[in-house]
């Protein structure tokens, strides 16, 4: 994994991050340390955690360098080891380093392992997707949301393996996702993996150890082969299906500065500071790493690199984005994209407190036309829907409260520039922030705040059952026909509930576990989800995938109080259907609609999809029913 400097890693100096490297007849460990390193050294241990020192092995710095490296000899497979570096006399304290590829149990000490020997059979064979960005429907995914709950009749409750089981692959290929994003896979710190049994719940940003799986999520955290292998299972079992994997990385902190490995190996290097000495805490967990300082810029670029090449990633989600340099992400891109252009890259595009670097050199969501190879999820449409994120009691469109709706244009042509989409009008984004749709993520719920049915809810007092669920409908109509990269919650399509929780990261797994059962009590949520999916794979209308075409073909008809309506026209050749309509009314009552005088096929009204046709109608208007979307094409 070493970065030559010819590989353009950006920085005057080219770190090596094998810090481990192991053959039977010996192991070399590496570590870089900053200049001011007196010495270093390794422990040798046999188990994960406790017990004493069987060996311990002095680094030597490499001439006037900051590269320290020394040799154990004899076959330690098996075995588990430490670094400490000496600063200003005293030892910093023992830690796995910064780049550990395994670890014992909650991730204290790495791990000497033949990292072969963790393939499973036929790993050789498994290979990353490479769907082109425009054609993915991202799927976001806690493991243990998702298979926990006793309804969900899976095996490996809470696990990686989890999603290899038959039944929850055949789920997600019967809705048609094609990729799952997955909260936060590598190892944090907040889970004790020595006490799974107290079934405790994290969302798990709280990185420990970035390029090694969680070991809370593996069948035995103690054996630091076992979550590599079935995390690599669940990679194969996924693409077996035609499902990508994505990783949501979190590089923008640590779990604490003090306890990381960052502070131990290089103090005050990692992380930004305030001009008066103190740290910055842009990502409003404590603390905030500097992407722009050489060392953590190349980490970035090797850790996503590494995750491609030993798990067949196939994209990343990067956390509070707007935490990092521009520069940073751009190279990150590059260097990804070089292995593979559908490599996907999106994020956040804001962070969640003041950084210590100048705001227009971050990976701001305003600044997504200078990553133009990178997308940033869109809060505009997704506010436009359910009301804004610093008030979970207020609503939007869904609630039928007008002046939302060029902020929903905006999200439907996927935040690039559109003749008919005055950006004046548009809630937070006051021009496109996107080149092309596929840099934008349409969504209208994600892990984060109260999920789509706890917040219409919360922001439609009176609201029915039966309202419900076809508000949660035609939010979702909007988000999968938006020229944007459509992303859902997992369980969403379940009609999930989180009981009003607003921030669950810690909340238990009553609050957020899937129940599977109301697969059965609401059949009709499951099969409109799936037939949205469905139009939308079928149809290249739906995700045109350059804003030319999205400017040549999508026609915004005349927007009324709580109601957008738009064409697709002229598709020859770029779909089956000649021209789609599609209108969404939040309206509480049944609006009629002129359209182009026509004969048209329907294929969604009232919260049902066929795409062969529910009916057909003729002339130049449409009644369109409350609170629904309706789409008819010629
Ligand atoms: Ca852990």
């Amino acid at each position: 994994m070493a970065c030559m400097v010819a590989m353009g890693c950006g920085a005057a100096h080219a770190f090596n991050f094998d810090e481990m490297t192991y053959t039977p007849a010996s192991t070399t460990f590496r570590l870089n340390t900053n200049a001011d390193a007196q010495a270093v050294r390794v422990r040798i241990y046999t188990a994960g955690e406790g017990g004493k020192s069987v060996k311990t092995v002095s680094l030597k710095r490499d001439g006037a360098g900051t590269e320290w490296t020394g040799v154990a000899h004899g076959d330690l497979n098996g075995k588990f080891y430490t670094f400490d570096v000496k600063y200003g006399g005293k030892y910093a304290g023992e830690n796995p380093g910064i780049f550990a590829r395994a670890v014992g149990i909650n991730g204290r000490r790495g791990a000497i392992l033949d990292m072969r020997a963790t393939d499973p059979a036929g790993w050789a064979d498994d290979h990353r997707l490479s769907i082109a960005p425009k054609d993915l429907v991202l799927y976001e995914l806690h493991h243990r949301d998702f298979s926990i709950d006793p309804s969900s009749g899976l095996r490996y409750k809470g696990k990686f393996l989890a999603l290899s089981e038959p039944k929850a692959l055949a789920h997600l290929r019967s809705l048609g996702v094609n990729a799952v994003h997955v909260l936060p896979s590598f190892d944090y710190a907040s889970i004790d993996e020595s006490h799974l049994e107290r079934n405790k719940y994290n969302w798990g940003y709280d990185p420990l150890n970035y390029n090694v799986p969680e070991g809370g999520y593996s069948t035995n955290p103690a054996d630091p082969a076992c979550r590599v292998r079935e995390f690599k299972t669940m990679v194969q079992a996924l693409h077996s299906a035609g499902i990508e994997v994505i990783l949501d990385v979190v590089y923008n902190h640590t779990f604490s500065i003090e306890g990381s490995n960052f502070e131990k190996t290089c103090p005050g290097t990692f992380f930004r500071r305030n001009s008066d000495g103190t740290w910055s805490n842009g990502s409003g967990c404590g603390n905030e790493t500097a992407s722009e300082v050489a060392i953590m810029r190349q980490y970035m670029v090797e850790s996503v690199k590494y995750w491609v090449n030993e798990y067949h990633i196939d994209g990343f989600r990067f956390d509070l984005m707007g935490v990092h340099d521009i520069e940073t992400m751009n190279l990150i891109a590059r260097e990804l994209h070089a292995i593979d252009p559908n490599i996907y890259i999106y994020g956040e595009g804001w962070s969640a407190g003041t950084c210590a670097y100048p705001h227009e050199k971050l990976g701001m969501k305003a600044h997504i036309k200078r990553m133009p190879t990178i997308a940033a999820f869109s809060d505009d449409i997704r506010d436009a829907l359910r009301g804004p994120f610093s008030d979970d009691t207020q609503g939007a469109f869904l609630a039928g409260l007008p002046g939302h709706e060029e902020s929903i244009k905006f999200g439907i042509a996927g935040a690039i520039a559109h003749p008919q989409v005055n950006c004046k009008k548009v809630n937070y984004s006051k021009e496109p922030f996107a080149l092309e749709p596929t840099q934008m993520i349409s969504y209208v719920s994600c892990h984060d705040d109260m999920c789509l049915t706890d917040r219409l809810r919360a922001s439609i007092p009176g609201l029915t059952a039966d309202e419900l669920i076809r508000l949660d409908l035609l939010a979702q109509t909007a988000v999968f026909t938006s020229q944007g990269v459509p992303f859902m919650l997992g369980g969403e399509e379940m009609l999930r509930d989180k009981k009003g929780v607003h921030n669950s990261f810690e909340s238990p797994d009553s609050i957020n576990h899937l129940d599977w059962a109301n697969l059965e009590r609401y059949p009709q949520v499951f099969n409109y989800y799936k037939g949205l999916i469905a139009l939308r794979k079928h149809h290249g209308a739906f995700k045109l995938g350059s804003a030319e075409l999205v400017r040549r073909h999508l026609e915004f008809l005349p927007v009324e109080d709580c109601l957008v309506a738009y064409r697709l026209k002229d598709l020859g050749g770029l779909d089956t259907w000649n021209n789609i309509i599609v209108v969404l009314n939040a309206n509480k009552r049944d609006k009629t609609v002129a359209i182009p005088e026509g004969t048209y096929t329907v294929v969604c009204r009232r919260a049902v999809i066929d795409e062969n046709g529910l009916d057909t109608v003729s002339g130049n208007s449409v009644v369109v029913p409350a609170q629904s979307a309706l789409i008819l094409h010629n």
